[in-house]
């Protein structure tokens, strides 16, 4: 028998392989959108007819082709891109394979016009199943426009699988909007059927975002911004209250490439869960620079998926940063944290092991007492604030920036039954322009407690209201937590040794938590048949009742066990500070307060409780104006 392995004709190579890259009219839209991207367009228009099945046009105002790259760019692997291995690993460009034009000629009539600035005329090309069956200089503007005709007319395999009009115009739509988003310093348009549906003038990102999803998103749109040495993050997460039972619009382009990642999805939901009602999903339109050699995009021929080689540290970052705008979208939009996006993250390398993000906070504090209460039993040394905390605070700081109060001659007296402190009874007014007032800028003594229940205190844009109880269970868990993480609770020493008995479930949950209960704080000890001998307690809880405390973490800890999202740890933390934190009721001396202010601003996450729930509201000048002319 004679050999009978032959090589395929290019016709049918191309065919083949147009299979995996054109799927349907949406497939060719991306690639030829993402062509016009890459040659440096800055207006690019896209004309349909019939939802690309009859004709799909791009036309750009980029590079232009020289007469016999037009030829070569139709050609398989045929490439302006890379040249030689290296330069895989460092992509700028959407294409890369030099294999769209080559495989589009394979199944759909081609026509192309081309000129580069330089040249004085143009060239004209029509393609047939892969052959070029005229080529001729012609007068046209400088760029770029091809048609592609009839898809799919030599498979009618394929084109019997596409889908109706609506649908295949919806998924041309979407490969539209995501390359519009990720550039949007580039103009779109876009004409089906003779009808313009797109118009999306050069402008910022969140232009771009209003243009495409209607102007209700400009008041949904809350800014993420981060920079790290390994990531920089810029975009917009929706806010809270638009999240929706469904999936919506969520985004994120990697290098001004769209992409899907489960993995940084879960982070954003992960974000989110302090903050969203259960099962609700975030908006977000995120973008991620990073350097490309962390990423690889060719693990999908559609180039959708990526893999990053740092994505734990990705991660981490996204999460914070996320939760960072949030929490000062909670907080109230008038409020300027606008200066609170550096997060420091050291450069990573692969030996480096990386760690879930954590809360940081300072465990060395008491709101309640300047000195830490922790008597002989404290073993931890005072840590350094963090960048975050220290930003936190700096930021607090300026929310109290052109106040100036003036102290009252005595403590007013008022009739309301409003509690003032004595140090607190001076009235704040923001400084404005022609009215001096006598003292300086003072950034503490002007709170004071309503109710025991709230601290209501001035701040530049208003009036700030926080919740007491709150607040302090969202202190406490920051520092719980942490004390569990590092094992330095402060113990204070019980006079006498206390003996406990449980029932036999709750001593083997005490057991299970001992590390962590140690970690806290609680000085105890397994003294076997279900007792236990409790010698200290956390030094954050200077007067509960040792047996009652331990039970009613117990309690809560047993209760909240079908939380889903937080650690073991979070929630012990959780239920720590629900029982120890300070109840309505309480009236607190001026310096707890401001100590209370001051801690919780230096929180991770001052903005809610642990249950998520707000720990402070502003009232904002204009707010008040509002009442006062209703
Ligand atoms: P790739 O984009 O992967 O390089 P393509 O088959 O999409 O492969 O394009 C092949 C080549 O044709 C490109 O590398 C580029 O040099 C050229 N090209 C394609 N479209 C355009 C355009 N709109 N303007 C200028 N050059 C283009
Ligand atoms: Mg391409």
């Amino acid at each position: 028998m004679s050999d009978i392995i032959q090589l395929l004709p290019d016709a049918i190579a191309n065919q083949i392989a147009a299979g995996e890259v054109i799927q349907r009219p949406a497939s060719a839209v991306k690639e030829l959108l993402e062509n016009a991207v890459d040659a440096g367009a800055s207006n690019i228009q896209l004309v349909l007819k019939d939802a690309g099945k009859t004709l799909i046009q791009v036309i750009d105002d980029g590079c232009g082709m020289s007469e016999t790259d037009a030829r070569m760019a139709f050609e398989r692997h045929a490439t302006s891109k890379i040249r030689e291995t290296n330069d895989l690993f460092n992509i700028r460009t959407k294409g890369f394979r030099g294999e769209a034009l080559a495989s589009v000629a394979a199944v759909a009539q081609v026509e192309l016009k081309t000129r580069r600035t330089e040249d004085e005329l143009g060239t004209h090309i029509t393609i047939e199943h892969s052959k070029v069956v005229s080529q001729e200089p012609c007068s046209t503007a400088p760029g770029t426009s091809i048609s592609i005709k009839n898809l799919f007319f030599n498979v009618p395999a394929r084109r019997k699988f596409l889908k109706s009009d609506p649908v295949e115009t919806r998924h041309i739509v979407d490969e539209l909007q995501r390359v519009a988003m990720a550039h949007p310093d580039i103009a779109f348009t876009m004409l089906h059927n003779g009808n313009q549906t797109f118009l999306l003038e050069a402008g910022s990102f969140r232009q771009r975002i209003v243009g495409i999803f209607g102007k209700a998103y400009n008041q949904r749109l809350v800014p993420v911004e981060e920079e790290t040495s390994i990531v920089k993050i810029n975009g917009f997460i929706g806010k809270p209250e638009f999240a929706r039972k469904t999936r919506g619009e969520q985004f994120f382009f990697v290098n001004q490439r769209f992409i899907k990642n489960n993995y940084l999805h879960h982070a954003i939901q992960a974000a989110c869960d302090e903050l969203l009602p259960p099962k609700a999903h975030p908006a977000y339109f995120l973008n991620l620079t990073i350097d490309p050699a962390t990423v690889d995009v060719n693990i999908h021929p559609t180039k959708t998926e990526v893999k990053f080689t740092e994505e734990k540290a990705l991660y981490a970052i996204l999460r914070s940063a996320t939760r960072q705008a949030l929490g000062k979208y909670n907080i109230a939009p008038s409020l300027d944290f606008e200066q609170e996006t550096s997060f420091n993250v050291p450069p990573i390398t692969k030996a480096t092991e990386i760690k879930p993000p954590e809360i940081k906070v300072n465990p060395n504090f008491n709101p309640f007492d300047e000195e830490q209460t922790g008597g002989g039993g404290s073993r931890s040394a005072p840590p350094k604030p963090t960048a975050r905390e220290r930003h936190n605070l700096e930021n607090w700081e300026r929310a109290f920036e052109g106040l100036q109060t003036i102290s009252a001659p005595e403590p007013v007296q008022h009739t309301l039954d409003i509690e003032l402190p004595s140090s607190a009874a001076a009235e704040t007014i923001p400084s404005q322009a022609g009215a001096p007032v006598e003292t300086a800028p003072q950034a503490s003594g002007i709170a004071f407690q309503l109710h025991g229940k709230y601290i209501v205190s001035s701040i530049r844009s208003g009036l700030l209201v926080i919740h007491q109880q709150r607040a302090h269970e969202r202190i406490l868990f920051e520092r719980f937590v942490r004390a569990m993480e590092q094992q330095s609770g402060a113990s204070q020493q019980q006079l006498f040794a206390k003996t406990i008995e449980l029932p036999a479930q709750d001593a083997a949950l005490v057991n299970e938590l001992m590390q962590d209960l140690q970690g806290l704080g609680f000085a105890i000890r397994d003294f076997g048949q279900n007792t236990f001998i409790l010698e200290g307690l956390p030094a954050d809880c200077p007067e509960a009742d040792p047996a009652e405390l331990l039970e009613s973490v117990l309690e809560t800890f047993k209760h909240g066990s079908t939380e889903g999202n937080l650690t073991q740890r979070q929630r012990l933390a959780k239920s720590m500070a629900a029982t120890a934190a300070v109840k309505a009721g309480r009236f607190l001396q001026p310096e707890e307060m401001n100590h209370l202010i001051d801690q919780l601003f230096a929180c991770e996450m001052p903005y809610a409780s642990p249950s998520g729930k707000p720990t402070v509201q502003t009232l904002t000048l204009p707010d008040l104006d509002a009442y006062f002319n209703s």
